[in-house]
């Protein structure tokens, strides 16, 4: 598992996010503003280790990403997060990368999370009312529902950007069909070996797809399924 650093010492949100800068990783001031207002040790069960690059258990077997993966995914997507845009994260589990996405498009875009586990959306919605992104969720910009994600979640779309944090076999049609023209879906695909795509939707509405890099996500699949640990 790629790790950039591992601190010891007391781990503040803030230089997690200047060692993701350092590293090349966060490019773009937008994604270091909205890492840094969106304290992910809000987000996370262990307070301790927080701010570790590292993926962490969140229960229900599945994990939080690594910092550095949240970075990468918010980057890959900054151009499609300008403040008014449209974003679905699918699979949004602690809740911790739809409020950056809230942030990023603001109250006069809208941000919603589509995760399986009633839990963890509950979880979720406590989490991010402790965060900077709680008025974004008073106001309706922002909203995390229970749901299966393969099929997206219409009733906002279409988007500018969606992103899926769980590896499905293959892209699901209708994150594809939920995509504005000019929309960009990032989704890691694969089984054992699992890239991360990266699909544009052209104005004619043909899709383009590229490879970014090999990935390790836990499975985009049903909630039996993953209960069962499959
Ligand atoms: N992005 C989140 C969680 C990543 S783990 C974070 O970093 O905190 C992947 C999440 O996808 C888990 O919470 C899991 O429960 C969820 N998931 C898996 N399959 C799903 C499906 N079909 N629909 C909705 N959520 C799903």
């Amino acid at each position: 598992m790629k790790q950039f650093w591992n601190p010891n010492s007391i781990n503040k949100n803030k230089a997690m996010v200047e060692n993701l800068q350092n590293y090349g990783v966060i490019t773009s001031d937008e994604v270091a503003k909205a890492m840094e207002s969106v304290d992910r040790g809000i987000f996370v069960p262990d307070r301790s280790s927080a701010y570790v690059d590292s993926p962490m258990s969140i229960g229900y077997n599945v994990t939080i990403s690594a910092p550095h993966m949240h970075a990468m995914c918010l980057q890959l997507l900054e151009k499609n997060l300008k403040p008014g845009m449209r974003v679905l994260d699918v699979g949004s589990g602690t809740g911790y990368l739809t409020a950056c996405f809230a942030v990023m498009v603001g109250s006069e875009g809208r941000a919603i999370g589509v995760e399986h586990i009633p839990e963890l959306v509950a979880s979720s919605v406590k989490n991010i009312e402790a965060s900077v992104a709680s008025p974004l969720m008073k106001e309706g910009s922002l909203s995390v529902h229970v749901g299966d994600g393969r099929q997206g979640w219409a009733e906002f779309g279409p988007y500018d950007a969606i992103h899926v944090g769980a590896a499905a076999p293959e892209i699901p049609e209708a994150l594809i069909d939920e995509l504005k023209p000019g929309g960009r879906l990032v989704i890691p695909v694969g089984n054992i070996f699992q890239d991360l795509k990266v699909v544009d939707k052209n104005s004619d509405g043909s899709v383009s797809i590229k490879d970014e890099t090999s990935v390790r996500y836990v499975p985009l699949t049903s909630r039996e399924a993953q209960l069962r640990g499959e």
